[in-house]
This record gives structure tokens, C-alpha cells and sequence, in this order.
């Protein structure tokens, strides 16, 4: 007995990183679990490599969540596929690191478009049916990035924008069963760091011993680090948890 049996997850930008690890999670907990990526042979094809315990069914679902004819299709398809939507986590995301002086204007809007527009698109569409249910979790992507990163205006702003509509769409949605958090990870080995890396002209392991120096317990994270809150939160077991944002970063947010 999972504590998912039966229920229907979204998961955007799962295809790979941290969200595929959070749709492994949801799975072998025994959700039916729909990847939503940008492109759909990827998305079928981590589908295809998620556990199947039980009755559970996955799909992959190609869409950009930056618009609205993608999301509304997409939430549709998983409604009709896989027959109900339970849980929703905003997790694509994508950086487009400068300094302010450098920083275009293309930028900015990319990175506001994924980062907010994509979490207000779907969860949006999905509470279509989490009201009419009286039933639902929302669990956002924020980041350590939040509270401020040299060279992040557009991600950081946009990441403190998730906790600030976590908050908001927690109070609206509350008295209809719905429960909405958000988890801000600090460091976690994924492609999207690893281009970091890159930027950075730094080698990946020596980029990942730094970033594990800078917090308390000397490691870095993996995305079953995230998966393991994202689990919890979207569970019952936090049914009194709303409106939050907890930081998974192995303490690094606390200075
Ligand atoms: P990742 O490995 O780069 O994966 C992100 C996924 O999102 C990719 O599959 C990407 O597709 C997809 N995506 C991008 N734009 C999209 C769009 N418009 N619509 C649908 N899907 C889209 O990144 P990650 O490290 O797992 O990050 C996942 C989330 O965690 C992001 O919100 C990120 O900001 C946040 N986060 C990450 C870290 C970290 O250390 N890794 C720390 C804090 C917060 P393509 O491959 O096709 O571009």
C-alpha cells in the first residue's frame, strides 16, 4: 500500500533533473504520474523508465509551460488518460545567468515566462479540478537562488515569486481542499547545475566539492533529496501544512 495508490501526479520539466527524480518517487509510492517536458519524445521515453508498482499507468506529455494552449491541452489529455489529476508540481525550470548590466531583455522574460507564467498556467488549469474534487496538492520549485545570487536577477526574482504565489494561491485555495507548498533547493547535481559548471569554467566535480563546502552537512544534493519533501508534502500526512516554503540545502540558506 502506497501512499499514492490511486492518485494522478503532473510533474513539469520531468523528463529529466530533479523532477524525474520526484516522478520516480511518486511512482514506487504508487501514483499513476504524467511527465510534462518540453519535448514529448523525452517525456515518453522517462515515462517508460518509471516504476509500474501495482495499478499505476504513466504518460509523457510534450508541452510548453509558458503557454496557455499547451498547459490547458496537456492537463486535458492527463485527465482523460490516466483519469483524474491529485497532485501538481511546477518544477520546469530553466537559467539565464548574467549581471544586470549584461542581462537582455530576452532573458528576462524567458526566465519569468517558464518560472512563473509556466506555475500559474497549470496550476491554473489543474484547479479547475482539485475545487470541483475537493481535493488537491500543489508543490512549487523555488530555490536558494530567492534569497539572492550574484548574476541571477531574472531566476532569483523569479524564484522569490514562487513563495510569494505558494502563499498567496495557499489562502485562496485552502477552504477548497487544497493544499499548496514549496520546497527552495539549494545545490543539486542535475544537468541544470552542471551547465552551471560550464559557465563557470570550472571542472563538474571540483563546481560540486565547492558547493558542498558551503553548507553545514558537506555534501551536495541529489534529487532524491527533493523527492523525498516533494513526497511529503504532497501526501496527507501534511495535510495541515500550507502556504510554505521549505528549504531542502543542506543549511545553506541559513547563512
Ligand atoms: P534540468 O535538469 O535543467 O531540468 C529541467 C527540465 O525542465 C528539462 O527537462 C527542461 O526541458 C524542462 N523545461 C524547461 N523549460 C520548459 C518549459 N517551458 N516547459 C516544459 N518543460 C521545460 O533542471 P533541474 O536542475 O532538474 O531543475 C528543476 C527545477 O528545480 C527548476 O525549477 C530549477 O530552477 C529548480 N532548482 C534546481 C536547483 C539545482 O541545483 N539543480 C536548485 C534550486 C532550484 P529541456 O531539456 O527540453 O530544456
Amino acid at each position: 500500500m502506497g501512499r499514492f495508490d490511486g492518485r494522478v501526479a503532473v510533474i513539469t520539466g520531468a523528463a529529466r533533473g530533479i523532477g524525474f527524480g520526484v516522478a520516480t518517487r511518486f511512482a514506487e509510492e504508487g501514483a499513476s504520474v504524467a511527465i510534462v517536458d518540453l519535448d514529448e519524445a523525452s517525456a515518453v521515453d522517462a515515462a517508460g523508465r518509471l516504476p509500474q508498482p501495482g495499478q499505476a499507468t504513466h504518460i509523457g506529455v510534450g508541452a510548453n509551460v509558458g503557454s496557455s494552449a499547451d498547459v490547458n491541452a496537456a492537463v486535458a489529455r492527463v485527465v482523460e488518460e490516466l483519469g483524474g489529476l491529485h497532485i501538481l508540481m511546477n518544477n520546469a525550470g530553466i537559467t539565464r545567468d548574467n549581471l544586470l548590466f549584461k542581462m537582455t531583455e530576452d532573458d528576462w522574460d524567458l526566465v519569468m515566462n517558464v518560472h512563473l507564467k509556466g506555475a500559474f498556467l497549470m496550476s491554473q488549469a489543474a484547479q479547475a479540478h482539485f475545487v470541483a474534487q475537493k481535493y488537491g496538492k500543489i508543490v512549487n520549485v523555488s530555490s536558494t537562488s530567492a534569497l539572492g545570487n550574484r548574476g541571477q536577477a531574472n531566476y532569483s526574482a523569479a524564484k522569490m515569486g514562487i513563495q510569494g504565489f505558494t502563499r498567496t494561491l495557499a489562502i485562496e485555495l485552502g477552504p477548497f481542499g487544497v493544499n499548496v507548498n514549496a520546497i527552495a533547493p539549494g545545490f543539486i547535481v542535475t544537468e541544470m547545475t552542471d551547465a552551471t559548471a560550464a559557465r563557470l569554467k570550472l571542472d563538474v566535480d571540483e563546481f560540486r566539492r565547492l558547493s558542498a563546502e558551503h553548507n553545514p552537512v558537506k555534501r551536495v544534493g541529489y534529487p532524491e533529496d527533493i523527492a523525498a519533501a516533494a513526497a511529503f508534502l504532497a501526501s496527507d500526512e501534511a495535510s495541515y501544512i500550507t502556504g510554505q516554503t521549505l528549504y531542502v540545502d543542506g543549511g545553506v540558506s541559513l547563512g
